[in-house]
């Protein structure tokens, strides 16, 4: 079953900079005033790259991750769901959803995953 995104990013109150993870101060104008933003709208890819040596957990060869741009310009990082890095390029739109990513202890660990 797909979950909502449960993506939250933070965007400065003073000069709007939006940071994914949070940072404690902003890096542009040292504020430490933040709102909370969602991911929200289609993603934009942004950069990506393939990993052969993965951590325990994961049950693939390799993972295709990659960096994209939310509509309000959240940035997140996720796992594309491509066999190969053949038809992928900067730019291209990918349709984010909240899945399952790897296990751990038995359990699912949920994470963003993005379809071509
Ligand atoms: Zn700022």
């Amino acid at each position: 079953m797909k979950r909502k995104l449960e993506i939250i990013a933070f965007r400065c109150k003073k000069c709007g900079r939006v940071y994914y993870p949070f940072h404690d101060r902003c890096l542009d104008c040292m504020s430490r005033k933040f709102e909370e933003v969602a991911a929200e709208g289609d993603a934009k890819l942004l950069a990506y790259t393939q990993i052969f040596n993965l951590p325990w957990g994961f049950d693939t060869r390799f993972l295709i991750i990659g960096i994209v741009q939310f509509e309000n310009r959240v940035k997140a990082m996720g796992q594309i769901r491509a066999d190969s890095l053949e038809g992928l390029k900067n730019g291209m739109k990918l349709m984010p959803a909240w899945e399952p990513v790897r296990q751990v202890a038995g359990e699912d660990v949920y994470g963003l995953v993005l379809y071509p």
